[in-house]
């Protein structure tokens, strides 16, 4: 049988793994994988790996040269992955969409909690305080949603916000306007979602064009008490930017299931220790910033999908097959 070294496994990703896996051995390590940690893949024929494993040159060396030749992303997004460095030593697939409302769902999700406060009514109620100072939010009926990345999840996304009764705007370099027809939303330039949107949700991938995408000077731009939801990467935002945007209330809520910073502390319990990230301290401690810990793909359909489709890829290079889910440069 063939051998899989599963890198920073949880309880809930092995579930499902162990239920659909009938083909390989599949070693489980709780670890992430680093360059420390790559040895642990040794005789091994391929790597399971997530969003904070790092596979840059050494990994990818180092995995190649135990004689790993299949990295299997259990995730959409491969910013993580040196294609370049992989190129003749590593086979790349990945799961290109499990589960589009999953993220698209908890965007929402933000956005509601952030706007009708049930972050704080929650705990209020639960202390028998039944007041409602500080609770106003505001309709989401005839807001305007400027929605950065059109793709599978930005189109689940844009579905929610039209059945709200938003207007949506949006951009995206490979527009969709058979969609933008039928689901009745408009493209525009990035200017235009900055300054006219009431929401911005960012649902493109992170590239070198995108990285920052959220900075002082696009800030600047945008209406004031503008709300920012991010469940695409960490690093499409400028968070000491933010910061400032926050302190000074020309951002009105930001909702983050990312962090640029997030591979140290994300899906890990820090609770007993003393976080060395002043900014993502200070993002936390505001009453209109929300910071889940990438939780957006946690839903039972997509992790049931991620096993699967993570096994049929396995099963596609193994078998000869072609490979539909492969990343290359
Ligand atoms: P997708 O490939 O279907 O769509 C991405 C879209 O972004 C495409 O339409 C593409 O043209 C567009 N795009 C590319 N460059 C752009 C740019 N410079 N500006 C604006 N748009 C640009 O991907 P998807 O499945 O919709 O996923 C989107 C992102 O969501 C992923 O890249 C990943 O980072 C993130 N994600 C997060 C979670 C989570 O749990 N938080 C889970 C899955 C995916």
């Amino acid at each position: 049988m063939k051998k899989i070294a599963f890198f920073d496994t949880k309880s809930y990703d092995r579930e499902s793994f162990d239920r659909l896996n009938s083909n390989y051995t599949i070693i489980y390590f709780e670890d992430r994988l680093t360059v420390d940690t790559a040895v642990l893949a040794k005789d091994c024929d391929a790597v399971c790996a997530f969003v904070n494993d790092v596979i840059n040159t050494e990994v990818i060396d180092a995995l190649s040269g135990y004689g790993v030749k299949l990295l299997l992303m259990r995730c959409a997004g491969y910013n993580n992955v040196d294609l370049k460095a992989a190129q003749g030593k590593l086979t790349v697939v990945r799961v290109p969409a499990y589960s589009p409302y999953a993220v698209a769902e908890h965007a929402m999700a933000l956005l509601l909690t952030l706007n009708r406060k049930i972050h704080k009514a929650y705990l209020r109620t639960r202390d028998h305080n039944f007041t409602l100072g500080g609770l106003t939010g505001f309709d989401l009926h005839g807001k305007t949603a400027g929605i950065i990345g059109t793709g599978k999840i930005g189109q689940a996304f844009i579905s929610l916000c039209k059945g709200f009764g938003m207007n949506v705007i949006a951009y995206d370099p490979y527009p969709n306007e058979q969609a933008a027809g039928e689901k009745g939303y408009e493209y525009a330039s990035l200017d235009r979602i900055f300054s006219e949107s009431d929401i911005i949700s960012l649902h493109c991938p992170l590239t070198s064009q995108t990285r920052y995408i959220i900075n002082d000077e696009s800030m600047e731009k945008m209406k004031n008490g503008v709300y920012i939801i991010n469940t695409s990467r960490g690093k499409l935002i400028d968070s000491a930017a933010l910061l400032r945007a926050l302190r000074e209330k020309r951002v009105g809520a930001a909702g983050l299931d990312v962090y640029e910073e997030e591979a140290e502390l994300f899906f890990e319990d820090r609770s007993g220790d003393i976080i060395d990230d002043e900014t993502l301290s200070l993002l936390i401690s505001m009453p209109n910033v929300l910071v889940t810990s990438h939780q957006a793909f946690l839903t039972k359909e997509a992790l049931e999908k991620i096993a699967q489709v993570t096994l049929e890829n396995a099963d596609a290079f193994f078998g000869g097959a072609s490979l539909e889910n492969q990343v290359t440069l």
